[in-house]
């Protein structure tokens, strides 16, 4: 086995995750931690991972492997090429690690580092609208459940039942959906 096979296996599972997959929320308990699978679009935990061993394994998806086979599905690399990426990545000493990377393995991790920029960006817009229209929901009821609603107040409880769909929606982890109310709340001037 070539060594930067054995210098990556060193890096714990965990810290892999993290920096490779940093969506994935794992709950340890005992020696197994389990989360969301990252490569498919997952309700439940399918994704559990012994820290102990180094091991990760989706029971869905039906894959699994070490710190290697993780990030070369991650990014789509082939293994050596995924085992010089954490290599690189972690400093570590490893022959081949700190060659240049090959055009195409440079332009994967380049998709994958934008994808999750913009990924990152659309959770936040998601979480401040969440935020604003909860707002402005609690601001109508109080409003409405007091003595002597303003008129200007019609308007906003007329547009609860659209702010309560919108609010549903946007909880929902269900990217498709969420595009979908952010674009409605955008028709309706919500934001
Ligand atoms: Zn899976």
């Amino acid at each position: 086995m070539s060594d930067v096979f054995k210098t990556t296996k060193q890096i714990p599972i965990i810290d892999i995750i993290s920096h490779y997959l940093p969506d994935v929320r794992l709950r340890c308990a005992g020696q197994t931690c389990s989360g969301r699978c990252p490569f498919h679009d997952d309700k439940n935990p399918s994704f559990t991972v012994w820290p102990e061993s180094g091991r990760w394994k989706c029971w869905s998806c039906n894959i699994g492997g070490d710190n290697i086979a993780l990030v070369a599905k991650a990014l789509n690399l082939k293994p050596l090429e995924a085992a010089r990426t954490i290599a690189r990545d972690f400093n570590l000493p490893a022959p081949g690690a700190h060659r240049p990377m090959s055009p195409e393995v440079q332009r994967r991790s380049q998709e994958v580092a934008r994808e999750r920029a913009l990924k990152a960006a659309f959770e936040s817009k998601v979480r401040e609208l969440y935020l604003t229209l909860a707002m402005i929901y609690r601001c109508i009821n109080m409003v409405f459940n007091g003595p002597d609603p303003p008129p200007a107040v019609a308007y906003w409880v007329h547009r609860l039942p659209e702010i309560e769909f919108l609010l549903d929606e946007l909880i929902i982890r269900d990217e498709v959906r969420q595009v979908e109310a952010v674009r409605a709340a955008r028709n309706w001037g919500l934001c």
